[in-house]
């Protein structure tokens, strides 16, 4: 007897692509925004991909969510108030709480990704039960456009620069974010993989330099994002500079990696030229 396989394939180029062996699928919604589905993999858990493409899995999701939040978290003066845009799973704001930011806002575009993350992902979405986590469905552009608020951290969570997150990566949002931090605050955005994706990553670089004096770009080791080498941009209109403060581990993070992230690799290096 043959046995069935189900896999579930995020492509990378046309003649690449990741493959996930699953047990099961156990959602696939088109919604206004995008299609979201869910599946029960062998060795990364349930997996949470959005128009095919891999956004979180239980088993590595720490890393992504560590690496975007306590590295900017350590520069410059302490954050208390923090806008996340994008995030929908929760998986920002919980980390953000774990850092016990006081006031938190998230802004996520669809609806439906925040309710499949609390039916799905309860662990990570629980941040939305607390009562420090406002949030907001909306366009995080139209917010930011029409928002007087001001933040100290802002973290652009987002999907790639295609569809509902694309113009979460050019430098007029950018311009707009400036207007929403705090004197030595820093804006941070996921910003792909330099292998697959430097077009994602040229775009944050440039579009942030084009507003803002001071850029940085970290990287971290991703399993089940493309290549497995991800890339982070952050940018502040004062110069980034580490507290004197002890430095807590995660799972991923610690204050080597806070230091070590910023070494990048020659051909990511060129991207950012
Ligand atoms: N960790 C992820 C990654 O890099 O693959 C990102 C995860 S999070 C689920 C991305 C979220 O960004 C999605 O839920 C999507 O709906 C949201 N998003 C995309 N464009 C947006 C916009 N313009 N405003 C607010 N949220 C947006």
């Amino acid at each position: 007897m043959r046995l069935i396989e189900n896999w579930f394939s995020e492509r990378y180029s046309d003649n690449l692509q990741l493959s996930f062996r699953i047990k099961d699928q156990l959602l696939s919604i088109k919604t206004d925004y995008q299609r979201i589905d869910l599946f029960d993999t062998y060795d990364f858990g349930k997996l949470l991909s959005i128009d095919g493409t891999v956004q979180l899995t239980e088993k590595d999701e720490y890393v992504y969510h560590e690496m975007i939040t306590m590295v900017p978290y350590y520069f410059n003066s302490k954050p208390s108030n923090v806008l996340i845009i994008g995030g929908g799973d929760g998986g920002a704001a919980r980390r953000l709480l774990d850092l016990d930011i006081p006031g938190i806002t998230n802004v996520e575009i669809d609806g439906n990704v925040v309710e499949v993350a609390k039916k799905y992902f309860p662990d990570i979405s629980s941040s939305f039960k607390d009562g420090r986590v406002k949030l907001i469905v909306g366009d995080g552009i139209k917010y930011i456009r029409e928002s007087r608020d001001k933040f100290d951290r802002i973290i652009i969570d987002s999907t790639d620069p295609v569809g509902p997150a694309e113009g979460l990566f050019s430098s007029s949002f950018y311009n707009d974010i400036k207007e929403h931090l705090t004197e030595d605050g820093i804006v941070v955005t996921q910003s792909g993989s330099p292998y697959y994706q430097p077009t994602a990553l040229a775009m944050a670089h440039k579009g942030m330099s084009e507003v803002f004096p001071h850029v940085k770009t970290y990287c971290a080791f991703i399993p089940t994002y493309p290549s497995g080498l991800w890339s982070f941009t952050m940018a502040s209109g004062e110069e980034m500079k580490l507290r004197d403060e002890k430095i807590n581990n995660g799972k991923y993070f610690n204050s080597d990696i806070l230091y070590g992230s910023f070494y990048l690799p020659e051909f990511v290096k060129n991207i950012l030229k």
